[in-house]
């Protein structure tokens, strides 16, 4: 009986561990914001002429690199987003797209 005992704990906390790290995965995988809220900046690189436009308009957000754009990091705050919205708008090629929540 003792043994049973022993083998239910040890199955109840394996569960309990792989639950937890299921949950921080879910977690870690949903948060690509440093404040989690959930924004998603992307870029369409192949419409991209590497004008550096966005660059100018949010240069904490945008880089390029050899005359590629990237994403640095997404919006923190309310005048990132704004930022973001102004890239969004002169963008030549409208290839900026953003999803905040
Ligand atoms: S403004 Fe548009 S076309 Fe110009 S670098 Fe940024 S994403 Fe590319």
């Amino acid at each position: 009986m003792k043994t049973i005992i022993s083998l239910n704990k040890k199955w109840l906390l394996t569960v309990l561990v792989f639950s937890s790290l299921l949950v921080t995965y879910k977690v870690s995988a949903n948060s690509n914001y440093e404040d989690g809220t959930g924004d998603t900046v992307t870029v369409k690189t192949d419409d991209c002429n590497g004008c550096g436009e966005c660059v100018g308009d949010a240069v904490d957000i945008f880089g390029l690199s050899n005359g590629v754009v990237y994403i640095k990091r997404q919006p923190k705050n309310y005048n990132e987003r704004e930022m973001v919205h102004l890239a969004i708008v002169n963008c030549p090629f409208k290839c900026i797209s953003a999803n905040f929540d």
